[in-house]
């Protein structure tokens, strides 16, 4: 099999309603690079009929492979699933419902072939089509993380963009659960560019991120296999310790102007809802990491793959379980 210059991976989630437009703006798109490419779509348990789509577009077009997962594992596991099975000498992540336009993929490959950058991002100028509240919401994301993590994140920059055969080795290396992704992007460094752009509507269809959703699903968890309960302890703690620094600061200005009515009251007080409150705090933040290595230490698959287009090179381990099941 020969090796494609690129590799497109499309993680989709029902998304039957943008898929044939994508797949033309996409196509031709990559007639005017003159480059070989594959697209990699990654099923990712749509629930419509976006696997039938895929199937069909199989048929139209041969450079379109595909991997069906077997539930829906979020956009991260799904990505990950095409990261590890894109061929090609370089590798475009880019979401299908056309708000990452793809007649940018020209400026991303550009750095790539000309100067050997290995990671071209494309950064946002602008969002269309975005609440105030997720606005607002990713601006504060980013700053805080600009602040508190150990790499510096590009600003609004999502999963659009290319990156090369070696940085997408280095990817692979980095297997934890809890997959940030712009995290683990920024994390291998390698040389890198950024390329504006306006960031447009999603061309039809829902984003699968609406706030009552997310807060549902972590219902769904807790019961399930979750440590969120731990999560409790620290908002609990925080809460107390505040309450507890304001109760003190009253009782000690309520002390100093009426005087004692039981001596040593108002301290003990003072001291133990104070101390309460940080030790339940920090339980709480311990729990976080515990929770973390709890799910680490299963150790299990980031996905799982329940068919696929046969033209995607599946690793041998898992040509060989797919030949367990008699297929
Ligand atoms: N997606 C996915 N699995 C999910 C959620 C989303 O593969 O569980 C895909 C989706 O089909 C799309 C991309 O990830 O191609 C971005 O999703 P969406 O547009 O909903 O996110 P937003 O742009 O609102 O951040
Ligand atoms: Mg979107």
């Amino acid at each position: 099999m020969s090796i494609p210059d690129l590799s497109i991976i499309i993680p989709v989630y029902n998304e039957e309603a943008v898929l044939p437009e994508f797949q033309k703006r996409i196509t031709s798109v990559m007639a005017t690079l003159g480059l070989s490419y594959e697209l990699l779509y990654v099923n990712d348990g749509s629930v419509d009929t976006t696997l039938e789509l895929l199937r069909e577009l199989k048929t139209a077009d041969p450079q379109v492979c595909y991997i069906n997962l077997s539930r829906n594992f979020g956009k991260e596991a799904a990505v990950t699933a095409g990261i590890d099975h894109a061929m090609g000498s370089a590798v475009i992540i880019i979401d299908a419902d056309l708000q990452d336009p793809p007649e940018l993929i020209s400026e991303l490959v550009a750095p790539w072939k000309e100067e050997s950058i290995d990671v071209v991002y494309a950064r946002r100028k602008s969002r269309a089509g975005e609440s105030w509240v997720k606005k607002t919401t990713a601006a504060f994301f980013y700053r805080f993380m600009g602040k508190i993590g150990p790499v510096a994140l590009p600003r609004d920059t999502g999963d659009f963009r290319l990156m090369s055969r070696r940085s997408i080795e280095a990817l692979k290396t980095l297997r934890e659960q809890h997959r940030f992704m712009k995290g683990l992007f920024a994390w291998v460094g390698f040389p890198q560019r950024e390329v504006l752009y306006d960031r447009d509507e999603r061309f039809a269809g829902e984003t699968k991120w609406n706030y009552f959703k997310l807060w549902n699903f972590s219902l769904d968890g807790i019961t399930g296999f979750t440590t969120a309960p731990l999560k409790l302890a620290t908002y609990l703690g925080f809460a107390i310790a505040v309450f507890s620094g304001v109760f003190g600061l009253k009782i000690i200005f309520e002390t100093l102007v009426n005087g004692v009515d039981v001596p040593g009251y108002p301290s003990v007080m003072v001291v133990v809802l104070f101390l309460g409150g940080t030790q339940l705090m920090f339980m709480g933040i311990l729990g976080e990491y515990v929770g973390r290595i709890f799910n680490e230490s299963k150790n299990r698959p980031l996905y799982l793959i329940q068919d696929f287009e046969k033209t995607c090179p599946l690793k041998d381990d898992e040509i060989e379980a797919v030949s367990l099941n008699g297929e």
